[in-house]
């Protein structure tokens, strides 16, 4: 175990929390659901598992992870509601997901966004079966974006979980976990961060109560036990606690992510709370290239790091105008769309896929292509190149309504 920790920028670590998230999911999809030791160990990112993704494809807990990191930088603040709205666009309309569709949600996601109906916070049971690890798998954008005020990163973290995990098995869990996101943010010690109880702020636990199965692993369960006492399960404090065992057992990113993944299970959800601890301790340079430049969307993750790492809060209501982000963030957001930088067929057809799993009646599709329109036509000039880029995206458009035409014409028959 490494006794110091190496001096990074703040940067870094920020940027290895969030791209460590979308690696460690990308690299446990081939055995996540498996049992432990029925599989030859995972040693590279191959893709493939129930989803049979590409190398490289992420799944739902990076998806979630964008979206709240999305509504941080959108709303310059925590607005649950807004969150809560974006889940459910990945849920029903595949938005920030890696393939274009939600192809997997967990029970206990999905049961609060059926429930959300537009407007309360906090829809997430409270019941003891909602502590599962699909809050912690998603958390890291709120300590990072709230990285100078330690109070409200943590309260902020409970409230995240409880838009869909309610039950203080999960909130305190979050709280802990970004408690060591914020250490690691701040350079402190392997040994600091996994004294007992770790917390920023100071005698944290001693004025908050903490579950006591939490206080277990916490208190370091995870130094003494091996598996099959350490299960990759997912229930958040096994999670949370094959995490800490992985991170205490190796000394750099890599092999902590292969020994929290090679676990199985619910593999890509341990492999995405491990990315982010170790690439926030270690930083984003400690994260292999091979792996880095292998994820779907990579700049777009790093975009969103980077405008999360520079934001400063304020407390306000409703979004922050479209023409008051950063260029960059309007830039790339809009080529996520496609059209400005790269303008490949590829990445448009990904993103206006006519599939029926998304769009049910044209009705849908217009709705979206118009509101797309409407956010590139308020961020571009009207020079010649960008009127060009408009009527390039209109015919493309325009062919992808024929081909969903057809498809949903078939469909009926
Ligand atoms: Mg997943």
């Amino acid at each position: 175990m490494a006794a110091t920790n190496v001096p990074l920028s703040t940067q870094s670590r920020v940027l290895g929390c969030l791209v460590g998230l979308a690696v460690g999911d990308t690299i446990g999809i081939p055995v996540e659901f498996m049992p432990p030791g029925s599989f030859p160990p995972v040693t590279g990112m191959t893709g493939g598992g129930r989803y049979n993704l590409s190398p490289g494809q992420w799944t739902d807990d990076t998806s979630m992870c964008l979206c709240l990191a999305e509504s941080l930088i959108e709303c310059n603040w925590f607005n649950p509601v807004d969150q809560l709205k974006r889940y459910q666009r990945w849920y029903q309309d595949g938005h920030l997901s890696s393939t274009g569709e939600c192809f997997d949600i967990g029970k206990t996601v999905r049961t609060a966004l059926n429930k959300f109906t537009g407007s309360e916070e906090f829809p997430g049971s409270v019941g003891p079966r909602a502590a599962g690890n699909g809050c912690l798998m998603r958390l890291g954008p709120v300590p990072c974006a709230f990285k100078n005020c330690h109070s409200l990163a943590l309260r902020y973290s409970a409230d995240s979980a409880r838009t869909t995990h309610g039950p203080p098995a999960a909130t305190d869990t979050c709280i802990y976990f970004a408690g060591l996101l914020l250490g690691c943010f701040e350079g402190k010690s392997k040994e600091e961060l996994l004294a007992d109880k770790y917390s920023p702020i100071p005698d944290y636990w001693l004025n908050n109560t903490m579950v006591p199965e939490l206080a277990e692993v916490v208190g370091g369960s995870y130094k003494r036990k091996s598996p099959p006492d350490i299960k990759g399960s997912g229930y958040i404090i096994d999670s949370l606690e094959a995490v800490l065992w992985a991170f205490y057992h190796t000394d750099n990113f890599k092999d902590g992510c292969l020994k929290a993944v090679n676990l199985g299970d619910d593999a890509d959800t341990v492999g995405a709370i491990f990315g982010q601890l170790g690439g926030a301790y270690y930083g984003i340079e400690s994260i292999p290239s091979e792996w880095k430049e292998c994820v779907s969307f990579l700049k777009l993750i790093e975009l969103f790091s980077e405008e999360i790492n520079n934001l400063e809060p304020k407390e306000q209501s409703g979004l922050v105008p479209f023409s008051e982000l950063s260029e960059k963030y309007r830039n790339v957001k809009i080529n996520f769309y496609d059209v400005l930088e790269r303008r490949t067929h590829e990445t448009l057809y990904r993103f206006s896929q006519p599939c029926p799993k998304q769009y049910t009646d044209l009705s849908q599709f217009d709705e979206e292509v118009e509101r797309i329109k409407s956010e590139v036509q308020g961020a571009l000039s009207a020079d010649e190149d960008n009127l060009f880029i408009l009527k390039d995206f209109e015919s493309l458009w325009s062919s992808y309504r024929s081909k969903l035409q057809g498809r949903l014409s078939r469909k009926k028959i």
